[in-house]
């Protein structure tokens, strides 16, 4: 695949999925720009990715930060081919345990997050383009300590699916990617001792059909290819990245 002359922008493109994603990307010869939150691990993943690559700090719940990432790449001049709307964190925790800032924050990051990245993008994409968005296969399984994540991510389907119908005047492609247990620093994240869910995502791998936890490049990989104009017949559909789970088999 070449990608040569391209360039897209990668929401949590310093670490796990992201940076996998934007990896291949660059690997095609495309040029990226990451956003994450954490300055040192966006430094980090620019010095990997290398002088293709460009990358800010910042928190997708917070506009004004958007703004800035937007005005960085309105002075690079290059209008964006794609969007990999990626940046999010997880929760398995159980109703009775989310608190209100809890929603605030999950909801506030996986959905007003790329809601707004989408929105504030939008004007420097070149028609023709595709945005990805990052679901999660889970939101599908009933799995308990899902309900508000799952939510947000099952949310993100109805927003990318709107806006492939809303954006197809302007040629603009936008799909969903839904991993399933994939091995990135998010299984750190869950508000789980880390060993505790490690253990989860290890029963999780397997008890779907490959018998595995997944890796970040195998979903990069796909959203690579639905970032290019090799996928230029595929839009407005949520794709499962998950290694074939059977229902109800994650819980
Ligand atoms: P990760 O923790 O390695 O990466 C999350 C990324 O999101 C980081 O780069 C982080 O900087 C960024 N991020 C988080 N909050 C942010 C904020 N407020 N502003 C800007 N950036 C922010 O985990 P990952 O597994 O690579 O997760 C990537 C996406 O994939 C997430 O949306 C996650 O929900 C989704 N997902 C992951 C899995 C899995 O098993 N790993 C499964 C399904 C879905």
């Amino acid at each position: 695949m070449k990608l040569n002359g391209k360039f897209f922008l990668v929401t949590g493109g310093n670490s796990g999925i992201g940076l996998a994603s934007a990896r291949a990307l660059v690997e095609a010869g495309a040029k990226v720009v990451i956003f994450g939150r954490d300055q040192q691990t966006v430094e980090a993943a620019v010095a990997v990715l290398g002088d293709n690559s460009v990358g800010l700090a910042g928190d997708v719940s917070r506009n004004e930060d958007l703004d800035r990432l937007f005005a960085e790449v309105e002075k690079s001049g290059q209008k964006l081919d794609g969007i990999f709307v990626n940046a999010g964190i997880g929760a398995l925790v159980s109703i009775a345990n989310l608190s209100e800032t809890m929603f605030d924050s999950i909801i506030g990051i996986n959905l007003r997050g790329a809601f707004f990245t989408v929105q504030k993008a939008l004007p420097l994409m070149k028609d023709g383009g595709s945005i990805v968005f990052t679901s999660t296969a889970g939101w599908h399984q009933g799995i308990p300590g899902y309900s508000l994540y799952g939510a947000s991510k099952a949310a993100l389907v109805g927003l990318s699916n709107s806006l492939a119908g809303e954006l197809a005047p302007r040629r603009i492609r936008v799909n969903t990617v839904s991993p399933g247990a994939i091995e990135t620093p998010i299984i750190g994240r869950l508000g789980l001792p880390a060993d505790q869910s490690q253990e989860i995502f290890n029963s999780w791998g397997s008890k779907c059909m490959v018998g595995r936890v997944g890796n970040a490049s195998e979903v990069g990989l796909l959203v690579r290819f639905l970032l290019s104009d090799e996928a230029s017949y595929i839009t407005g559909v949520e794709i499962p990245v998950d290694g074939g789970y059977l229902l109800g088999a994650a819980a």
